[in-house]
């Protein structure tokens, strides 16, 4: 089995849409350099939202909220 290899990566960056309750407006937020994470600000408060990305058993949702 081939558990370890990777799919291709993509040409674009990845992003999640996010919700951010502190004001009330959706934004998107793309994975950072490393990879290891989706980060964004929220563009009113400026805010920083960070979603840890899990290789397996991970959430599949594409849509998050942030407080
Ligand atoms: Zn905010």
């Amino acid at each position: 089995m081939d558990r370890d290899r990777q799919p291709p990566q993509p040409a674009v960056r990845p992003f999640v849409g996010v919700h951010m309750k502190c004001c009330h407006v959706y934004v998107r937020v793309y994975r950072n350099a490393a990879g290891d994470a989706y980060v964004g600000w929220c563009p009113r408060c400026a805010a920083q939202v960070r979603l840890e990305i899990v290789p397996e058993g991970g959430s599949r949702e594409r849509f998050f909220e942030a407080s």
